[in-house]
This record gives structure tokens, C-alpha cells and sequence, in this order.
């Protein structure tokens, strides 16, 4: 088991990418702390992990929430802390700029950028003091390229990129590695996050077209383990991975 000893927190574990990447981490021996919005999922994870004989703790909070966030920070530094974050809770209500859907793009915000800064704040400055730890941020291919529709979205990933970069070069300091991973069109509950109808018609027809294969959500958990399981001389900056049929 390759992680046997470590603590991860995982946020956005309750579907999709994080509910793999908590499935992998806690089978090679990770013991996690969990986020997400929906308990009820996140207690099927825990009880599933909780055989696999991993500790886990439950720690449901709204990402952009920042009071909540930092209750779970303090909940994590009252258990010595976690090696391990891996920042994955996002949403993508995406649709064209002229419709101004503000709402929207305050939630893309307040989710993707701020959600991704409440959690490397409630956790980072404890592995800096413990001069070790791993920070991996899930953005997007959408962090590299833009698409009609997808602007704030595509912003938001775009800063977490940024952010991600940012933070590598400060920590280096603090012997805390970071890696952005970038995955392309994954099989997950993603698309039901668009609000603006024809939008999601029409992504989850693009996504789901004749002969598209797309990534599953354990291609990109490997791609996390990957990343946590090189020697400690290796930082691992940046991952992109798209599905073989992907341009
Ligand atoms: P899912 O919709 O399956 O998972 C999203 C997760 O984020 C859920 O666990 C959801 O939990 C959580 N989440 C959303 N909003 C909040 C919030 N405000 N507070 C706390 N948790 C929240 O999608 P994916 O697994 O695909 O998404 C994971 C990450 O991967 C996202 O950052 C996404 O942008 C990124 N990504 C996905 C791609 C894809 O094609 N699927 C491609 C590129 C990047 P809950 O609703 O219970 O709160």
C-alpha cells in the first residue's frame, strides 16, 4: 500500500472524481477526511472505507461557505493535521456571457476559486509548519483553453491554474509540493450542474456522442496517485489528460 501512514482530505467527495480518488487513496491505505454537500452520500463513502479498515472522518461543508471551511480546518488541525488535500469540489453552470446569468457565475466563483482557497487556507499553513505535505488542485483543460459558452467557467479554472503555480513556488520553501491536474471530458454528474437548458441538452449530447470515450473518474484518481506516490525530489506540476478522442 502506497499510502499507508498518510491523511488526505478530499473535497467534492461525495461523486465523480473524489469519490474515486477517496476510493484509491483509502485502498492504498490512506486514512481521509471527506467534504462535500450531500451527507448521505458521503456516509455510504465513509461506511465503504470504514470496511477497508481506513479512519475517516465525515466533514460536510459548502466549499464557498468560508465559516464552514474553517471549521473544518480546526476539526483537521484537532487531529494533527493532513498530508494530503486534494481540492476537487467544483461546479460548472456554464452558458453564454450576453445571458448574464449572475447567479451563476457568482456560485462558479465562490465554488472553484474561493472553495479552492478556503481549503488550501485551512490546511497549508499546518504543512508548512510541519515543513511536508501535498496540495493537488483538480482544474480543467478548460485551465489552458477557452469555449463559447464556458467563459467564467473557463476563468475559474483558468485562476486555479494560476493559484496552483502561485502556491508551488511559495511552498517549495515549506517542502510542500503542488500539482494542477487537468483533465479533459470525465464521465461524471458535472454536466447536471449546467442550469441553462439547451446548454446541458447540449453538452451532455456532445459528451455522450457516438464513439466518444470518455475518461472515467478512476483514469484521473490515478492520475492523483501518481502524483502522491513519486519520490519527495519530484514535484509533479502540472497533469493534462484527455480522453484519446478529445482534440
Ligand atoms: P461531480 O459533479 O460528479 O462532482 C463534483 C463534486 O463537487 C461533488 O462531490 C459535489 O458534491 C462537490 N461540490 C460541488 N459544489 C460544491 C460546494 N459548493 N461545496 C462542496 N462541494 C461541492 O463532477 P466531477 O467529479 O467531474 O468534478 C470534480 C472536479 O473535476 C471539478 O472541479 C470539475 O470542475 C473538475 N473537472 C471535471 C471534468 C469532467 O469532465 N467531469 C473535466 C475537467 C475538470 P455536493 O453536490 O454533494 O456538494
Amino acid at each position: 500500500m502506497k499510502l499507508l501512514g498518510k491523511k488526505a482530505w478530499i473535497t467534492g467527495a461525495s461523486s465523480g472524481i473524489g469519490q474515486a480518488a477517496a476510493r484509491l487513496l483509502a485502498a492504498e491505505g490512506a486514512d481521509l477526511v471527506i467534504s462535500a454537500r450531500r451527507d448521505d452520500r458521503l456516509q455510504q463513502l465513509a461506511d465503504e472505507i470504514r470496511l477497508l479498515g481506513r479512519k475517516v472522518i465525515v466533514a460536510t461543508a459548502d466549499v464557498s461557505d468560508r465559516q464552514a471551511m474553517q471549521k473544518v480546518g480546526e476539526i483537521i488541525a484537532s487531529q494533527d493535521g493532513v498530508d494530503i488535500l486534494i481540492n476537487n469540489a467544483g461546479t460548472m453552470p456554464i452558458s453564454p456571457i450576453i445571458n448574464g446569468r449572475v447567479d451563476e457565475w457568482e456560485q462558479m466563483i465562490d465554488t472553484n476559486i474561493k472553495g479552492v482557497l478556503y481549503a488550501i487556507h485551512a490546511v497549508y499553513p499546518g504543512m508548512a509548519e510541519r515543513k511536508q505535505g501535498h496540495i493537488v488542485n483538480i482544474s480543467s483543460v478548460a485551465a489552458r483553453l477557452t469555449y463559447p459558452s464556458a467563459g467564467v467557467y473557463a476563468g475559474t479554472k483558468h485562476a486555479v491554474r494560476a493559484i496552483s503555480d502561485t502556491l508551488r513556488k511559495e511552498a517549495i520553501r515549506y517542502g510542500v509540493r503542488v500539482t494542477d491536474i487537468q483533465p479533459g471530458a470525465v464521465d461524471t454528474e458535472l454536466p447536471d450542474s449546467i442550469v441553462h437548458d439547451k446548454i446541458r441538452a447540449a453538452v451532455k449530447e456532445n459528451m455522450y456522442a457516438e464513439g466518444m470515450s470518455n475518461l472515467q473518474p478512476e483514469d484521473i484518481a490515478n492520475a492523483i496517485l501518481y502524483a502522491l506516490t513519486q519520490p519527495p525530489r519530484v514535484d509533479v506540476s502540472e497533469l493534462l489528460i484527455r480522453p484519446l478522442v478529445q482534440e
